[in-house]
């Protein structure tokens, strides 16, 4: 088929050409004296996209999944209880993972489309005057239902109540990519994969564990042996790791880790933040409803649109692959055939958002959705118009004397 795949689900997200070029070389010897330069290219820059400094990435060849087991499993013991909000499929396969690992998950049920209920987290830590609750679960961002919560005002919750529990925060579509800082908030193991913001193939779980964590891992009892944080840190503190790693995609880490430096992780966020703006600015147009209940929980990663009665996501889905090779992405679990998300992270711009936009909005029609095409498009096209900074050496020309800004969708 001429022309490329329109990718656009949450995750995995598309390689800039750059990171498969990276990846694209012959193996080595993973217990050769250059390796440790590699090691700590990638630590290094870790620490920079979670903003910690007195933080330890762990960096296990996983996905996001066995990043949340080595969290749980190396700072908690079996029947401990841990505090959690399940408000999407994300967030229910975490407190599934907790519970099967032999953890007691208190589960604040919460509407999917609403963010994490930040007033009954810390309901929940007052009330627990003995400190029973050793862990607090938080997603960030819960892909489900492009919902994005509020970390720093779990973490006050947290000081608030005065209670010593582990904050866990997953991170898997929202680090790299939307405003994330653990050391400031207070984040004791951040969560996350390769394959969303850092613009990697899957295959990478990453862990970033604070000091209060670390001191933990001696008194967990849970059992675990690939995910040990303990044979991580030995191996890692010599430059190596403790068994294979996965030696392309560190190359592609180093890489893609340059490349957020080099753009600036600011600017990443504003990026993401202007291009999902273009999305919602779309789904406006049409007249529908994004699944997230309000702008505040409203995600800058993925966003989860809601299809009409009588109409199933689904067939959306399937008609934009099969006639406009647009991947989009699907409803979970009680969302299936209610919605279709666009994911909106990574390696992208305005133009290929436009793209996608129109991808979905000639499948609504195509399946019966009444939506006016080009009305999507245009909405977005005016939020983005002028508002993109200029392509770095490439500065825009002064404008006509008189002429009146064009910035319409400029923030
Ligand atoms: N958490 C969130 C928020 C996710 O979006 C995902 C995957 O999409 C996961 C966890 C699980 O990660 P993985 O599929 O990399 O195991």
């Amino acid at each position: 088929m001429a022309g490329r795949n329109f990718l656009f689900v949450p995750g995995p997200t598309n390689v800039p050409d750059r990171v498969l070029r990276a990846m694209h070389l012959a193996m080595v010897d993973h217990r050769s004296s250059s390796f440790p330069a590699l090691a700590s290219a990638v630590f290094d820059g870790l620490k920079q996209v979670l903003r910690t400094t007195t933080g330890q990435p762990f960096i296990f060849p996983a996905s996001g999944t066995g990043a949340w087991e080595a969290a749980l499993s190396n700072t908690l013991s079996p029947g401990d209880r841990v505090l959690v909000a399940r408000f999407g499929m994300f967030s229910h396969l975490w407190i599934d993972m907790a519970q099967r690992l032999g953890l007691t998950a208190d589960v604040l049920e919460t509407e999917w489309g609403e963010g994490a209920p930040i007033e009954r987290y810390h309901e929940a830590l007052a009330a627990d005057k003995s400190h029973q609750i050793k862990a607090v679960l938080f997603t960030h961002n819960e892909t489900a239902t492009g919902v994005t919560s509020d970390v720093a005002a779990m973490r006050r919750a947290l000081d608030e109540a005065r209670h010593p529990a582990l904050l866990m925060v997953d991170g898997v579509s929202s680090i790299a990519s939307i405003d994330f800082r653990m050391d400031e908030w207070g984040v004791d193991l951040a969560i996350t994969g390769s394959q969303k913001g850092l613009m990697l193939p899957a295959g990478l779980g990453i862990v970033g564990a604070s000091q209060k964590a670390l001191a933990q891992y001696d008194q967990a009892k849970l059992p675990r042996v690939f995910f040990d944080f303990g044979d991580m840190r030995k191996a890692n503190a010599t430059g190596y790791f403790p068994y294979t790693p996965s030696l392309p995609l560190l190359y592609g880490l180093r890489e893609s880790l340059a490349m957020l430096r080099e753009e600036g992780l600011d600017n990443v966020f504003a990026r993401h933040h202007r291009l999902a703006g273009g999305v919602r600015a779309a789904v406006k147009a049409w007249g529908l409803e994004l699944c997230a209940r309000a702008p505040k929980w409203h995600s800058d990663t993925v966003s989860a649109i809601m299809v009409p009665e009588g109409f199933n996501g689904a067939d959306v889905i399937d008609v934009a692959f099969r006639r406009y090779n647009l991947a989009l992405g699907a409803g979970l679990a009680r969302m299936s055939g209610k919605l279709f998300r666009i994911g909106h992270l990574g390696d992208l711009n305005e133009l290929m958002l436009l793209g996608a936009i129109a991808g979905a909005e000639m499948a609504m029609r195509d399946v019966g959705i009444k939506v006016t095409l080009g009305s999507g498009v245009a909405a977005a096209a005016e939020h983005y118009r002028g508002s993109a900074a200029p392509i770095p050496g490439r500065s825009l020309p002064a404008p006509p004397a008189g002429a009146k800004p064009a910035a319409a969708g400029a923030r």
